[in-house]
């Protein structure tokens, strides 16, 4: 497996593998890879003749007060995981090689956007959708695999893919799980061992959350509502949004009809975390 730092070499390697005729996988990452990643990139190798993985953490969709400085890396240990699941080659540019100092096209969305994360971090989405389409636009995949773990953010990158013509077929991949129910993230390496027990609320209001709907619940601010009041009996948790939306638009829905996904964002001390549901409702 290679690990390269530009555009140009990216290019060449995929390049030589489609003379051969082969088809090619990506998953876009931020690094610090966990079994979450994991199983992105075990799905890739599965269902592509290579997989490129990119790390790479992304300036331009983090707000000037968030943690794009204390974000974790640790490019030895990703290139272990990548090349003991069967990836063949890293892309990890510098910030300088995705961005020229007069960068100035963006890919900007409304709608799916809007909601959910969208609102509490207003600029997050569009750097998301410039960042994956210029990784489209290098790597030119057949196939991109984006973890349910992030719903608003496949759902997002499955609408510009419509909307822009991007001939990549979107692959969704189930919320991978510490053994507690805690979805798997980079960010958890942040929370301290009090604040680590104290963000179980998350998962098990997911879990909450689901019964009510499974048991037969379908008026959306009796689900959100019962969801705010558990989180509120955790002391250390300060949440940022819990909302039931349209899972394809990500627009707020009074009743639970269809793809329904349910998600939240909640702080744990300083750290934002993020958990959600889908459901498909008769
Ligand atoms: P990140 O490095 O956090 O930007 O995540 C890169 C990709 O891995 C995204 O598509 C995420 O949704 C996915 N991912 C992160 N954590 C998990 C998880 N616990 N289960 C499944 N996918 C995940």
């Amino acid at each position: 497996m290679k690990v390269v730092h530009t555009v140009k070499e990216t290019r060449d390697q995929v390049r030589e593998w489609r003379k051969q005729g082969l088809t090619v996988g990506l998953v876009p990452t931020m690094g610090f890879l966990h079994e979450g990643h994991q199983s992105l990139i075990a799905k890739a190798v599965e269902e592509n003749d290579k997989v490129v993985v990119s790390v790479f953490v992304n300036p331009i969709q983090f707000a000037p007060n968030e943690d794009l400085e204390a974000y974790p890396r640790d490019l030895e240990a990703d290139t272990r995981l990548c090349e003991a699941t069967g990836a063949d080659l890293i892309f990890n540019p510098e910030p300088e090689e995705m961005y020229a100092p007069d960068f100035s096209t963006h890919v900007d969305m409304e709608q799916v956007s809007e909601q959910l994360c969208g609102k509490s971090r207003p600029i997050h989405f569009r750097g998301v959708c410039t960042v994956v389409s210029k990784l489209f636009n290098i790597v030119c995949p057949d196939k991109a695999y984006f973890g349910q773990k992030d719903a608003q953010q496949l759902a997002v990158i499955k609408r510009m893919v419509r909307d822009l013509n991007f001939g990549i077929e979107i692959v969704g991949c189930p919320i991978i799980r510490e053994e507690d129910g805690l979805a798997k993230s980079s960010r958890n390496t942040y929370l301290s061992e009090e604040e680590r027990k104290a963000a179980l609320i998350l998962s098990k209001t997911i879990k909450l959350g689901q019964e009510m709907v499974e048991a037969g619940e379908r008026d959306s601010k009796k689900v959100v509502d019962a969801m705010i009041k558990n989180i509120e009996t955790e002391p250390m948790a300060k949440i940022d949004y819990v909302q039931a939306v349209d899972a394809v638009t990500c627009q707020e829905i009074d009743t639970l009809k269809g793809e329904v996904l349910v998600a939240m964002a909640v702080y744990i001390g300083k750290t934002r975390l993020i958990d959600n549901f889908i459901a498909t409702v008769d």
